[in-house]
């Protein structure tokens, strides 16, 4: 590890508490990222300022305290808009999370529909991208349809999504399309502009769900043209119970509330209520005020993990760290890894989801924690993906810029020790 590098490595870890924890005696090796992330120390002391000094709550009140945390709460807001450059505030909504944001559009936008229209979604999508989906459809008597992966249609084993499909699915029975970032099976990047043009050509409203997206790249909605992008909090160092809905302010204004209560409201009389402008229509009831604003210490971590020197050199470790990975998965004769890019262009994250062959995905995680490794295993709430790979559960290790080579070359040696003493 060149000088540089290590210690941009070393300051960034020390930044992050959690990564200095002992497990089952050894060393943390934290490697389920893809379902949260650990948080840094801004996170942490800004959480606990919150709380100490800043605790009211917030658009209520006209003392001192309550302005403060109201400061803070639009702060984020402000920090959010910024982030993934949105035209405004009015533009960002504040959830419990990606799957509260999904809840709310697929919900309010499908109350609009009737008997035979199709809500298109992707295979390769998380469960907070189908359900909500088709809990609305069955309301309305609509259709889901599904854009297909290359292992569905019988086109190849790499987990891409069949961009090709899109344009025969978006038929002038579809009312809108939901589609998925980036994979939290496969890691994969799905070219969501490119789809999202096409859908734009025929006036059809595309939600993005940006769960992993927001973590792994970039994000301009006005560059991808979105009409919604979902995300949460807690898979970008930030706190759990909270997700950001941004929605195009035409389709917001349209749209019902989806929950009544309280700061939703303009005027309440026991016959009628009118509703607040934009985003307060969609936040009914007290938020987690103090999580939502420490959106902006976890994305200011955010950006330091991706711009300047820091970003440049944690991204070449990544890459590296995605092609070592990918090398010993993919010439073990033994390993079904779920997600191959098929050029190098492709995008992929370092999000690595495999089987090794006889051997039970839980049963490996199992002894991986008894040597301080941390991953996921199961269906990772995309079961039919993983149906579609033949899989009924499998082994997920994912990246975090934080991470380093050295770990994962210690899962590797760990994986390979564990499978001995399973077979
Ligand atoms: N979408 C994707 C792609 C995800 O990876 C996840 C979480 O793993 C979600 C949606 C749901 O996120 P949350 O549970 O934070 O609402």
């Amino acid at each position: 590890m060149s000088g540089t590098l290590k210690d941009i490595i070393a300051r960034t870890r020390e930044k992050v508490p959690a990564l200095g924890l002992t497990m089952n005696g050894q060393k943390l090796v934290y490697l389920d990222n893809a379902a949260t992330t650990q948080k840094p120390k801004q996170v942490l002391d800004f959480i606990q300022k919150a709380l100490t000094e800043n605790n009211a709550n917030v658009h209520r009140s006209m003392y001192e305290l309550s302005d403060r945390a109201t400061t803070a709460y639009e702060a984020a807001r402000k920090k959010v808009c910024e982030f993934i450059n949105a035209p405004s505030v009015e533009n960002i909504i504040f959830t419990s999370g990606t799957t509260a944001s999904i809840n709310l559009v697929a919900d309010t936008f499908c109350r609009s529909l009737s008997i035979g229209d199709v809500i298109l979604i992707e295979a390769d999508s998380h469960h907070s991208n189908i359900v909500p989906w088709q809990l609305a459809a069955q309301r309305v008597g609509a259709i889901i349809k599904v854009i297909p992966t290359d292992i569905f249609c019988g086109r190849g084993k790499s987990g891409r999504l069949v961009v090709e499909e899109v344009e025969k699915l978006l038929t002038d029975r579809v009312k809108i399309l939901a589609l998925t970032h980036i994979s939290n099976i496969t890691g994969l990047h799905n070219p969501v502009k490119e789809i999202i043009s096409v859908a734009r050509a025929k006036k059809i409203p595309v939600l993005v769900d940006g769960a992993q997206g927001v973590v792994h790249s970039k994000v301009d909605v006005q560059a991808m043209d979105c009409d919604f992008y979902a995300f949460s909090a807690h898979k970008i160092y930030g706190a759990t119970g909270v997700g950001v809905l941004y929605g195009k302010k035409e389709l917001l204004e349209q749209l019902p509330p989806y929950m009544g209560g309280g700061d939703m409201v303009e005027t309440v009389s026991y016959e009628k209520t009118t509703y607040a402008s934009l985003p307060l229509k969609f936040e009914a009831g007290t938020p987690n005020f103090i999580g939502a604003a420490s959106l902006t210490p976890a994305l200011e971590f955010a950006e330091y993990l991706f711009s300047g020197d820091v970003g440049e050199t944690l991204k070449a470790e990544e890459q590296k760290i995605t092609q070592y990975m990918l090398d010993i998965l993919l010439r073990d004769n033994d390993v079904e890894l779920y997600g191959t890019p098929e050029t190098q262009n492709m995008g992929k994250s370092p999000i690595f989801t495999f089987n090794i062959k006889g051997i039970n995905a839980g049963d490996i995680a199992q002894l991986l924690d008894k040597m301080g490794i941390a991953v996921r295993s199961g269906m990772m709430c995309a079961e039919p993906l993983l149906n579609s790979f033949g899989a009924t559960s499998a082994l997920r290790a994912s990246f975090a810029p934080y991470n380093t080579m050295e770990e994962a070359e210690y899962f590797v040696s760990c994986l390979n020790r564990a499978r001995k003493m399973l077979s």
